[in-house]
């Protein structure tokens, strides 16, 4: 699904990922964790397309293509999709409106027919069923006054409208007291499926208590330094940070 090698890459001229390996497998959910600032947003806005982060080293293929080749509407169009730390707002604009525009414009970029009004509702139905959501959400303008909590409901939910291939989703915990925490969880395990991989990344291991991820990597200083199982997230969670600087400096 994906495969990044070598990866390197600056925001100005301060180089952040500094060599950075990693593997994705078809309906794999990996978990990257790390102290603050190590690169896990970084790595996030390379993989978007974003402007501003230049690569300066190493590969990412994307289903069998040169991500770094591709403009960040074409890698949508393949399926790749983010979900930000910091939600925009868009006020004056409905969020059903804004969803059905970003549903019918990926399918028409995939020469697909977009959906009416009809049938873009029963679509919606369908995935509010899937995630136990509520309507209300759809009524207002987009991500504006939604607590922190809603506007992650409102990411999962566009995750769930867009069905991508590969989901990426930063700090998706950040913020959210247990229940709202619990119930994104809940979302994203419903989206779960053997087609479609999923990278969350995050500072903290709580989230793992409700999301089984099937491997965990460690990112510090622009590298990912170990990679384990659902284990490793307890013994970050144990061991805090801490001991990543004597491993590095070692
Ligand atoms: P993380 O998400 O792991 O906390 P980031 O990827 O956000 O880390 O940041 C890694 C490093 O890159 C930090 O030192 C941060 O200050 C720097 N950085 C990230 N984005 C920018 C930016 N747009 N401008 C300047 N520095 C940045
Ligand atoms: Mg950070
Ligand atoms: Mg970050």
């Amino acid at each position: 699904m994906l495969s990044v090698k070598g990866l390197r890459a600056n925001v100005g001229d301060q180089e952040i990922l500094k060599g950075l390996d990693l593997e994705v497998g078809s309906g794999e959910v990996h978990a990257i964790m790390g102290p603050n600032g190590s690169g896990k947003s970084t790595l996030s806005h390379v993989l978007a397309g974003r402007e501003g982060y230049r690569v300066t080293a190493g590969s990412v293929t994307f289903v069998g293509q040169d991500l770094l080749a591709l403009e960040p509407e074409e890698r949508a169009r393949l399926g790749l999709f983010l979900a930000f730390q910091y939600p925009v707002e868009l006020p004056g604009v409905n969020n059903t409106a804004f969803l059905k525009a970003a549903l019918n414009s990926l399918r028409k970029a995939r020469g697909e027919p977009e959906l009416d009004a009809v049938a873009f509702l029963r679509l919606i139905k369908d995935k509010l069923r899937v995630l136990h959501l509520d309507e209300s959400l759809l009524k207002r303008p987009v991500n504006v006054g939604f607590s922190g909590g809603e506007k992650k409901r409102n990411e999962i939910f566009q995750m769930a409208l867009l069905e991508p291939r590969l989901a990426i989703l930063d700090e998706t915990d950040s913020g959210l007291d247990i229940d709202a925490l619990r119930g994104v969880a809940e979302g994203i395990n419903a989206l779960r499926s053997p087609e479609r991989s999923m990278i969350l990344v995050t500072h903290y291991q709580r989230l793992l208590d409700y999301i089984q991820p099937d491997y965990v990597h460690v990112l510090a200083q622009g590298r990912i330094i170990r990679s384990g199982g659902k284990e490793l997230a307890l013994e970050l969670e144990e061991k805090g940070y801490g001991w990543i600087d004597a491993e590095l400096a070692a």
